[in-house]
Formats: structure tokens, sequence, C-alpha cells
């Protein structure tokens, strides 16, 4: 362990945090102590950083924004995070080229003041273009998978450049998602192109919709639960009378029954318990199962 610790800590110096909080690493302000956490500004760090934990025998976990994970009491390993990898390249035929890190709502708004439209619907979701990416986000009928032309990945130790067209995507399951090796680095984007103050105003349009109904106050992570085909997770929780029900500092939002909030001082134990409570009466009154949406990291 002395090893890993000292030849991360001659290249991150500072960078490289040891018994670090992650509370403050998610949206959900939830979870213990990381033994190791680093943020990484190049692949070469990010080759480095494997190349080490594979010596050592280190578990890691790539972190963007932290707005789609419940983090443990405590986490054995190394949480890689890549929001300093964030280079935005503009390029010909209203392509984007974008680095993992880089956070979705940058990329909105440098689309909007470039005349590029296609991303107003994901004004909002507070997360990276690599999560977003792993987990093909979406809102409002639409995915981010719908604009990517090509991702480039790191797996297995090598560099790889796939074509959209090669990959296949799902309800917020997105590039490589059961491959957790599987790196996003870098992803080229094709938009349309459209007046820039016609692709303001239905950005605005989203965000009041989105403030209509999700404007649940507390952190969170966002929906915890996949919607059905025809229904979504948050009216069967509703429907089965379980708004507002709490765990410890863990509750059903009053807002958005979809959303778990985090009252307080909420433990990653508070969660857990109260998303196996609402999968146990939703399976009751739908005969349902929920499937997480969220990640539980451990
Ligand atoms: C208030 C709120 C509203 C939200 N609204 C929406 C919504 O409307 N639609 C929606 O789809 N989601 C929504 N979310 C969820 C979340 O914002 C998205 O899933 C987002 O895309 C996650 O990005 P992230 O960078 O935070 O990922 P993280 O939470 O950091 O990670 C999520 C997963 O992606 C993986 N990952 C992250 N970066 C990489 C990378 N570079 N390479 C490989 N894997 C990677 C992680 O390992 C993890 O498995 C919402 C969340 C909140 C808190």
């Amino acid at each position: 362990m002395f090893g890993f610790t000292n030849s991360l800590n001659r290249i991150f110096k500072e960078r490289l945090k040891i018994d670090e909080s992650l509370k403050n690493k998610c949206t959900f302000k939830i979870g213990g102590i990381t033994r190791f956490y680093v943020e990484i500004e190049s692949v070469k760090e990010l080759k480095f950083v494997l190349k080490k934990c594979k010596k050592y025998k280190i578990r890691y976990f790539i972190l963007g924004a932290g707005s789609n994970v419940l983090f443990p009491d405590y986490f054995d390993g190394i949480i890689i995070c890549t929001k300093r990898m964030n280079k935005v390249e503009l390029q010909n035929f209203n392509r984007v080229k974008v680095d993992s890190g880089t956070m979705l709502q940058n990329l909105c708004n440098i689309c909007k003041l470039n005349n590029l439209s296609g991303l107003e619907w994901a004004v909002g979701i507070p997360g990276t273009v690599g999560g977003a990416l792993r987990m093909n986000a979406g809102a409002f009928d639409n995915q981010i998978c719908n604009y990517l032309e090509s991702v480039t990945i790191l797996r297995n130790g090598k560099i790889e450049n796939i074509n959209a067209k090669n990959l296949s995507f799902e309800y917020r399951k997105g590039v490589f998602f059961d491959d957790k090796g599987c790196f996003i680095i870098n992803a080229v984007f094709h938009f349309k192109t459209k007046m820039k103050n016609i692709i303001e105003r239905n950005m605005n349009l989203y965000l009041v919709k989105r403030q209509k109904t999700q404007n649940v106050m507390f952190p969170s992570a966002g929906s915890v639960f996949k919607r059905k085909k025809n229904i979504t997770a948050s009216e069967m929780i509703d429907k089965a009378g379980l708004k507002g029900t709490a765990f410890g500092g863990a509750m059903v939002s009053k807002v958005h029954s979809g959303y778990i909030v985090n009252t307080g001082n909420a433990k990653t134990e508070d969660v857990i318990n109260l998303i196996n409570f609402i999968k146990t009466k939703v399976f009751e009154k739908f005969k349902e199962n929920l499937d997480l949406e969220i990640i539980i990291v451990n």
C-alpha cells in the first residue's frame, strides 16, 4: 500500500487525497470516506493510476459530478474523478468534441452560444458528459445518444474510437454500461443549427417544466428508479401512498415521488432501507419490480 501511495503522491501531490470525505463529492451529500481520491487531468494520468491500481490490486471507481451515485460508508479503493478533463472543441459541420469531465450544462451553454441545437432538453441535468453518456441521460422523450457521433474510450489499457452506430443504447443504459472498467475519454456530438434566441427560448421552457415538477429543494440523486413502459416509478410510489415516507434522514420527496431526498444527516443505510421498503410496497400493489436508476457504489 505504501508503494501505491508513494508513486501516486509523486505525480499528483496535493491532488491525491487520502481518507477523503465523500459527502461533498455527490449531489446526495451522503457517504463516508474513500481511502484514496484523485482528480485526473489527462489520459496519461488516467493510464498511470490504472497501472498502479493493477500493480497494487486497488479497486477503483470512475466519478463524474456524482449526481447519480450513492456512496458507501467506506470505499476501500480509489475514486478517480474526471472533472478536470473538460476541454471542448468546436469542429466543422456542427460537430463538437467534448472531454468526458465537461459539465453537461457547459456543453448546453456552448451549443446555445454557437447556434447549435439538440440538447435544449438537457438544461438542468447536473452531471458531466461522461456520466450522461454512461447513463444515457435523457428527459422529455429525448436522450443524449441521439446526438452522439462517436466516443473515445479506454478499455483494457487500449484507446478505442467507436462510431455511435456500433453501440447499443437503452433507457438509462449508455456507453458500455455493464463494463465498469470502460472509461469514457471524450465524445463527438453532431447537432443542427438554429438561431440562438430560439434555442434559448426552448431551454427556458424546459427549465420551467423541470422546476415545476422537480424543485425538490433537498439534496438528491434525481430519479432513484427507472420508469416502466406505461407508468413512471413516481406514479407507482405516489399511488402506493409513499410520498413523505422517511427512514432516518432519507425521505421520499413530497414534490416528486421518484426522488429520495436527504433531509439532513441521511446515511447510506437509510437510503438503502427506504429503497427496499419502496420496492416491497410497490410490488405488493402493482406486482412490478422497480429497477434502480442510481448507481450504488460498493
Ligand atoms: C436534481 C437532479 C436531476 C436530475 N435529472 C435527470 C434527468 O432529467 N435525466 C437524467 O437522465 N438524469 C438526471 N439526473 C441524474 C444525473 O444527473 C445523470 O445521470 C448524469 O448524467 C450523471 O452524470 P455524473 O457526471 O454526475 O455521473 P456520476 O454520478 O458521477 O456517475 C454515474 C455513473 O457514470 C459513470 N461514469 C461517470 N463518468 C464516467 C466516464 N468518464 N467514463 C465511464 N463511466 C463514467 C460512473 O462510474 C457511474 O457509474 C438528475 C440528478 C439530479 C441530482
